[in-house]
């Protein structure tokens, strides 16, 4: 997991939001969560599922055109050219809804989002074929860049957001350019410039929209005071670990992880000591580990690693090295002055030797762990 902002730890936002009381859950809020739902769904779960949430986008706006295209009876010249078009975005919109399913990359959503603003540029294109200065007075099609900007959107990166925009803008001014050349008119440069600002506002506010939905996820998902996963994302990203390990056959392995004698520290140091040091911890934690490890922070100063695809020793390595790490590490107070020194003890537990269940894992992680505290603290412990 990458590191948050520093500053978004300290926010004013925040700590309001910290010492806010919780709201009773009443009907009405019950409602309204169930209403609002499925929205939350595209916020949590970006990539892969924002990529699949586009292409059905893609597969309805595609659907929605073809019936408007028809509506009027069969079309002829351009309105043909143009329902052929929405055919075929309708069926690359259907492979790519499969195709996401399965073999989803990064790179996949850029090259979506291309294609989409490039139908757009296309189908007003194909407007020169019955009058070389209609796609400068379209109005339907010209929206259509909207649509290709908020489809990109719901992929969840701003960057495929700001890519969508900048390329309508471009690819439109081209197209304007080139029929004004062509035409040997002005193609009038008020509208125009008009409708290239408005494009260029729509990908500007894509981006606001998926960084402030970035920017909500973070909270929703990272521990406020260091910055980890929650145990809400541990308990999603353990059942997929554990499908993922059952269909492939894989192992992985899971580690429970306590800072020792914490409360003595907080007794003799003060709370906020303890803070910094649970921080400093997260660090190491964060930087030692893989991107595709995860480390959440399980409780007060207990901390649960992920390991997908680890074997016991691989596990029991890392953890180790981890383990060696923090104990070598001087953990600066909040002053700069004295330096801390703390210990960790861990208990470690694979799939499948330990348990098919997360339950089972979690249970033999803990056992673990609590040898490790009575043999002397300071230890990995990876079997009984
Ligand atoms: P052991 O070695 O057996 O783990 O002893 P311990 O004192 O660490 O006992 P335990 O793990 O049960 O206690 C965890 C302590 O962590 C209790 C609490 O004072 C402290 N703690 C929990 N959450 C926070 C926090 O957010 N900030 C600080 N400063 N301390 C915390
Ligand atoms: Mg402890």
């Amino acid at each position: 997991p990458s590191a948050p902002a520093r500053s978004r730890r300290h926010s004013p936002l925040i700590d309001r939001a910290m010492v806010a009381p919780v709201a009773h859950d009443g009907v009405t809020d019950r409602l309204w969560r169930s209403i609002r739902g499925p929205v939350e769904l595209v916020v949590v779960d970006p990539g892969a599922s924002g990529e699949l949430l586009a292409a059905r986008a893609r597969v309805h706006v595609s659907v929605l055109l073809i019936a408007l295209h028809l509506l009027p009876g069969w079309p002829s010249g351009t309105d043909a050219l143009v329902l052929l078009l929405a055919v075929a975005v309708l069926g690359y919109a259907l492979f790519v809804r499969k195709w996401a399913a399965s073999h989803y990359s990064a790179s996949m959503g850029y090259a979506t989002s291309v294609i989409d603003v490039s139908c757009v540029t296309l189908a007003l294109a194909v407007m020169c074929h019955d009058d070389a200065t209609a796609p400068l007075r379209s109005i339907v099609r010209f929206q259509l860049y909207f649509l290709a900007v908020s489809i990109s959107s719901l992929k969840m990166n701003w960057r495929i957001s700001a890519v969508a925009g900048v390329l309508g803008v471009a690819q439109y001014a081209v197209l304007v350019w080139t029929i004004s050349v062509a035409a040997d008119l002005s193609p009038g440069w008020t509208l125009q410039a008009g409708r290239l600002g408005t494009l260029m506002g729509a990908g500007y506010l894509g981006v606001v929209v998926v960084l402030r939905a970035q920017q909500l996820r973070d909270l929703s998902t990272r521990d406020f005071l260091t910055g980890l996963a929650t145990r809400a994302v541990l308990d999603g990203r353990l059942s997929e670990e554990l499908s993922r390990a059952r269909r492939h056959r894989r192992r992985f392995a899971l580690a429970l992880v306590d800072i020792d004698n914490f409360k003595l520290f907080n007794d003799r140091h003060g709370h906020p000591e303890g803070d910094s040091v649970l921080r400093g911890v997260a660090d190491v934690f964060r930087s030692s580990v893989r991107e595709s490890d995860l480390v959440a922070r399980y409780g007060g100063a207990e901390f649960a690693v992920l390991l997908p695809e680890a074997s016991v020793i691989e596990a029991r390595a890392k953890l180790e090295a981890l383990r060696l790490m923090v104990e070598a590490t001087p953990f600066a107070d909040r002053d700069g002055r004295v330096a801390h020194r703390i210990t960790l003890s861990a208990g470690l537990a694979e799939y499948p030797g330990d348990g098919t269940s997360v339950v089972e894992l979690m249970a033999a992680a803990d056992a673990r762990l609590y040898q490790a505290k009575r043999a002397g603290r300071n230890r990995v412990v990876v079997a009984s």
